[in-house]
């Protein structure tokens, strides 16, 4: 052995957050320490696959494989894969920190709660880690294509330590000395039955000793034991070692597919649905793509993994294949296996590949389509899915121009009609509830689901029964400036520009106006340029005021997001639309005292923006008026 000794690491914090959280929350299930391990072993023996193909030096077994292997005596199971292998600053990054982004930002999310906690860490995907869920003490005895090989090893606290360690080829065991409640996991029908059930659509050969025939299945025979250790072990593969997406869909379980998705994307749950296409012809290639339940704590995150896992030929090329898929469907996992390109194809060379293209165009319509099926089969789970997903999906209206109205068609809002307080209500679905003569699809934005609710543009579209959608996620502002119609019937924005509404009277010009006339001048006399211009309503029923935004004006949404990103913007000036036939305006127009028309008048335009959930431009003397007319209204 090596004389050198044995050198101590610290872990990461974050890796040792990790690490406890894992050992403490995925108590229920801790089989799936093995699939995490055969992962690795598999993605493994893909990269040194791969690095053979480009670099004339790297060797490849002709058949590699993963071989399983428990000790009952010495309470261990091992791992051993002809892997890549890992140099011994590669153990110590790889095993000892936590690279991914956003590590710190998910270890934050954790509530301390067992049992959502251990929700969370299936979106982060737990990986080597997990052997800690069955061992108490974990070593890695691990070899690269150049140099020494090296032994890891820690008991999973603070500290790891590493030192030389001899391994005769490159590679790598994974040797876990297993806790006392965890000897199940030495028993040969237990690992068999793990494995079949996680690791059966692995593409490298799983291989566990031959169970020998004149052995009794009862396994306490002490003496079959020994004079197995004796000879030379006979393995067999325990998986069918085939990738999975090369095989016939007729021919694949769900369960093989959901457990393909695990593999893949590292999510603890089930997938939501998948699609599995082979495409022949001019260009070949198979694509499997998989809709998560829910998001991973880091959609959000620019450096966020996202993209397909391509190989070519069913040779693994590389993780995150971003060119396969649109961002705005960064969300799905899954494999694209091309005939066509060139096993030493880059990056670089993705991105200026007319059929790499062809490919993307057509998974991202397979993409749409399954979501629409979701949508159509399972409702309640699809309502669930936009929850997590929809703000995601409606990046695309605005980025995809050729799929915009198959997005648009996904896409779920609040509405008027809605009982509850879900998202269910459709385009498709708004546009067969419209009524006779209705022409456009009417939709207000607002800061929250209550501001929208409480609306005073709504009340005119109560009144004739006109369905509004209610718009209040930070990016449909955004998206509704992409969306002009859907259907052939355009969008149109309640709070903006002047409403024509089925069943308006023909143009009402009727003698009443002349009244109104002159509160107008007036109340224009009293805001001055503070408005654009100041009108009647056609819009409020109970409300004595609102504002209006002329049509070419950026909402106030789109405004607080550009203002709060550093932008200077110009001003911009609302309509104000008075109610004419409400009880406050009608005693405003009687007041004679222009002062005290105009106090009272400054009051009810604060309120107008109020209402919609804007801040007045100048609370402090909104405050002041309300004070001065309360107190006057206390003298009394
Ligand atoms: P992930 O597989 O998601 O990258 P893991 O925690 O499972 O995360 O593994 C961490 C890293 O350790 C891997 O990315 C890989 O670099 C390295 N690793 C783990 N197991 C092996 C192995 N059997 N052979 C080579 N490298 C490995
Ligand atoms: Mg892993």
């Amino acid at each position: 052995m090596a004389e050198a000794a044995a050198e101590t690491f610290g872990f990461q914090t974050e890796a040792k957050q990790l690490l406890k959280l894992m050992i403490h929350s995925l108590y229920s299930n801790r089989e799936i320490f093995l699939r995490e391990l055969i992962s690795n072993a598999s993605d493994a023996i893909d990269k040194r696959r791969f690095e053979s193909l480009s670099n004339a030096a790297a060797t490849m077994p002709e058949t590699p494989r993963i071989r399983i292997q428990a000790d009952k005596e010495a309470k261990t199971l091992t791992i051993s894969d002809d892997g890549i292998g890992m140099t011994r600053d590669e153990v110590i990054a790889n095993l000892g920190t936590i690279a991914r982004s956003g590590t710190a930002e998910f270890l934050d999310n954790l509530t301390g709660d067992q049992k959502q906690d251990a929700a969370l860490i299936g979106q982060f995907g737990v990986g080597f880690y997990s052997a800690f869920i069955v061992a108490d003490r974990v070593a890695v005895v691990t070899r690269g294509a150049a140099g020494d090989a090296s032994r890891w090893e820690s008991a999973g606290e603070d500290e790891f330590t590493i030192e030389a360690a001899e391994r005769a080829e490159q590679g790598t065991d994974v040797i876990l000395y297993l806790r006392d409640d965890a000897l199940e996991f030495a028993e040969d029908y237990r690992l068999r039955h793990v494995v079949t059930r996680y690791s059966d659509h692995i593409a490298v050969s799983v291989e566990m000793p031959a169970v020998s025939p004149t052995t009794d299945d009862t396994d306490d025979t002490e003496v079959a034991d020994d004079s197995a250790g004796e000879t030379e072990t006979s393995w067999e593969a325990v998986n069918s070692a085939k990738a999975l997406w090369t095989r016939s869909r007729s021919d694949i379980k769900d369960e093989e597919y959901q457990e393909f998705y695990k593999h893949l994307s590292h999510d603890f749950d089930d997938a939501l649905a998948w699609s599995h296409n082979r495409v022949e012809g001019k260009l070949e290639y198979t694509s499997l793509l998989y809709l998560p339940k829910r998001a991973p704590f880091d959609l959000w995150n620019r450096e966020a993994p996202k993209g397909l896992k391509l190989y070519v030929q069913r040779v693994f090329i590389m993780d995150e294949a971003e060119q396969f898929l649109p961002l705005y469907l960064r969300f799905i996992k899954g494999i694209v296996d091309s005939n066509d390109l060139p096993l030493n194809v880059s990056r670089e060379l993705l991105q200026e590949d007319d059929r790499v293209t062809t490919i993307k165009n057509a998974l991202t319509k397979r993409a749409l389509t399954m979501i629409g099926k979701l949508a159509k089969d399972d409702p309640e789970a699809y309502t669930a899915f936009i929850e997590d997903f929809g703000d995601v999906l409606k990046e695309g209206v605005g980025e995809d121009f050729a799929n915009r109205e198959d997005i648009a068609r996904l896409l779920r809002f609040y509405s008027t009609r809605a009982d509850g307080d879900t998202k269910d209500a459709s385009l498709e679905t708004y546009v067969e509830r419209m009524i006779e003569g209705q022409e456009s699809i009417y939709y207000l934005t607002a800061e929250s689901l209550t501001n929208a609710k409480s609306s005073p543009h709504l009340e005119v579209f109560r009144e004739r029964g006109i369905e509004v959608l209610l718009l209040t996620d930070r990016i449909d502002e955004w998206m509704m400036g992409s969306l002009t119609e859907f259907d052939g019937k355009p969008m149109q924005d309640i709070m903006r520009g002047d409403l024509s509404l089925p069943g308006d009277p023909e143009e009402k010009e009727d003698s009443g106006e002349g009244a109104d006339d002159a509160l107008t001048e007036r109340i224009k006399g009293v805001l001055g340029d503070q408005v654009e211009a100041v009108r009647p309503s056609k819009r409020l029923k109970d409300s004595p005021a609102c504002l209006v935004l002329s049509d070419m004006a950026m909402g106030a949404q789109m405004r607080r997001i550009m203002e709060a990103s550093g932008q200077a913007l110009p001003e911009s000036k609302p309509i104000f639309e008075y109610n004419p036939d409400h009880a406050l305006l009608e005693r405003l127009a009687e007041e004679s005292d222009e002062d005290r028309f105009g106090e009272l008048l400054r009051i009810l335009f604060d309120q107008a923006a109020l209402a919609d959930g804007t801040v007045p431009k100048d609370t402090g003397a909104y405050v002041q008026r309300l004070n001065r007319l309360l107190l006057e209204l206390l003298n009394q």
